[in-house]
């Protein structure tokens, strides 16, 4: 079986969030079930030279875009048995990052040709061509409208997995004629067609085999218009189609054991050396260096997804016992400042580092002993699973993936993963916070018990390779 993965971001090379830890993960876990799996990314200007080094070029073409010849390079590499497809264009990838400019749409617009042009010219046809959010979204609509005369594309499957629902690349429609070459013929409500517009996500649910999302939860949540970000009726109609499979972490790299970033290593029974871990990050940002001080983490874009306007109302109350916080994070202004603004007013009790650094998060997750993730909606979430791993117990809110990963606990019984709540207010956060700090102070055993109890869970991609398996050996067979 011959799967090509297309998107628009992927570990090592450059990650804005989850998306890039999916698609640096899950083809390695394919493979070892026998699948051949390429990637195809840009080569964006921030990929790490060491990469760039390793690169070769393989062909060029041009992309035809309306009236437009676009250069389209591709280069690749192998990096632990998996291939890289690189598609290289200095106008559209050669910008700091990887999204947020005013020309995305033409951006991956040009990205989704040039993949589905590369595909016969370097002679891998795949059985599945597996798109990932709105950014490639678009392309199995192109293989139905634009490329079906190529007859070595006829039998392509097309799956969509769709990590956040809240971005979908919405676009005037004289797109379709300026950048994808093509007449209205996709232009309906089961096609490309959402208001007056042309939404790529939407394209990519009704034009895909399957639709996949990234946890049963949310699957189902999205369906509905609480969660549907307008597009619920359409999930609806296509519900026949739409599985949540949960993601899996990538047990390697986040393991408290074997972590280059900590010192010491440590697993499930080495509760005094992560009290070290903290006591070393406490003594580098120059907190309170102590062990019986409770350190609450965040590592996470900061947006409003997150849940940080709840944070923001009850911070204040928490900062005022002798808790830490320490946020991670990138994001809207406003939280920036908000945050930097408590670390001023509480300096021995918070610090906002305001940064996207991948070995600063390994050492937070490490060191702190609660990890609050009180998202308003959510896909998967990789934190909390990662935050597990490193004994560090989750506060989340039951939606979604959180849902799906964490399981309450319960004093009585001494079961479950992590504190949960339903209701999405202030008030109920802060009652949660509380309640897991009155168990740190108070009955450190159980908080002990309960952590280790996280670490032992399996957030492997073992169950959930095995369910992308069988939709894919389902597609093949029909
Ligand atoms: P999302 O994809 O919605 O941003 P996830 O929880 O699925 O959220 O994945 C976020 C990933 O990005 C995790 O691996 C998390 O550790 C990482 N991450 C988020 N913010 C930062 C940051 N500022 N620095 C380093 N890693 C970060």
């Amino acid at each position: 079986m011959k799967v090509l993965f297309v998107a628009g971001e992927s570990v090592p090379f450059i990650k804005t969030g989850g998306l890039a830890d999916v698609v640096g993960s899950l083809p390695s876990e394919l493979k070892k079930e026998g699948v051949d799996v390429r990637v195809a990314l840009p080569l964006y200007k921030d990929i790490p030279q060491k990469f760039k080094d390793q690169m070769v070029d393989i062909t060029n073409f041009d992309v035809y875009m309306g009236w437009k010849t676009v250069y389209a390079g591709v280069k690749t590499l192998k990096h632990q048995g998996i291939q890289y497809y690189f598609i290289d264009n200095l106008e559209f990838f050669n910008r700091d990052g990887c999204y947020g400019y005013w020309d995305d749409g033409e951006r991956f617009a040009f990205f989704s040709m040039a993949v589905i042009e590369m595909m016969e010219r370097i002679d891998f046809i795949p059985n599945i061509i597996h798109v990932h959010d709105w950014h490639t979204a678009m392309i199995p609509m192109l293989l139905v409208h634009k490329y079906h005369w190529i007859e070595a594309y006829q039998n392509i499957r097309k799956v969509l997995t769709i990590h956040n629902l809240r971005f979908q690349g919405i676009y005037n429609p004289v797109v379709l004629e300026s950048l994808f070459g093509l007449d209205f013929t996709s232009f309906k409500d089961d096609g490309v067609k959402y208001y007056n517009s042309v939404n790529y996500l939407q394209g990519g649910i009704n034009y895909a085999d399957i639709v996949t999302t990234v946890s049963p939860s949310y699957a189902d949540e999205i369906q509905t218009p609480e969660f549907g970000e307008t597009l619920d009726g359409i999930l609806r109609y296509n519900a026949w189609k739409v599985y949540g499979i949960l993601n899996g972490i990538d047990t390697k790299i986040y393991d408290p054991k074997n972590d280059p970033f900590i010192e010491p290593n440590y697993g499930v029974n080495g509760y005094n050396k992560k009290m070290e871990v903290k006591e070393a990050l406490q003594k580098e940002l120059g907190l309170p260096v102590d062990k019986d001080i409770p350190m609450i983490a965040s590592v996470s874009r900061l947006s409003d997804q997150k849940g940080f306007n709840l944070v923001n109302e009850i911070l204040e109350e928490v900062l005022q016992t002798n808790a830490q916080y320490v946020v991670l994070g990138t994001g809207e202004e406003s939280y920036e400042h908000s945050f930097k603004y408590f670390q001023q007013e509480y300096p021995d009790n918070m610090r906002a580092l305001i940064e996207f650094d991948a070995e600063k998060a390994q050492k937070l997750y490490a060191a702190s002993d609660l990890f609050l993730m009180p998202s308003a909606f959510e896909p998967c979430g990789l934190s909390q699973m990662i935050s597990l791993r490193y004994g560090s117990v989750p506060i989340v809110h039951e939606v979604g993936g959180l849902k799906d990963s964490i399981k309450p606990f319960n004093e009585f019984e001494n079961t479950g993963t992590g504190f949960t709540f339903y209701d999405f207010r202030s008030s109920v956060l802060k009652d949660k916070i509380f309640e897991a700090l009155d168990l740190f102070y108070n009955q450190r055993d159980k908080f002990k018990m309960l952590a280790r109890r996280g670490m032992r869970e399996d957030f492997s991609w073992s169950a959930s390779v095995k369910e992308y398996m069988k939709l894919y050996e389902e597609l093949l067979e029909e």
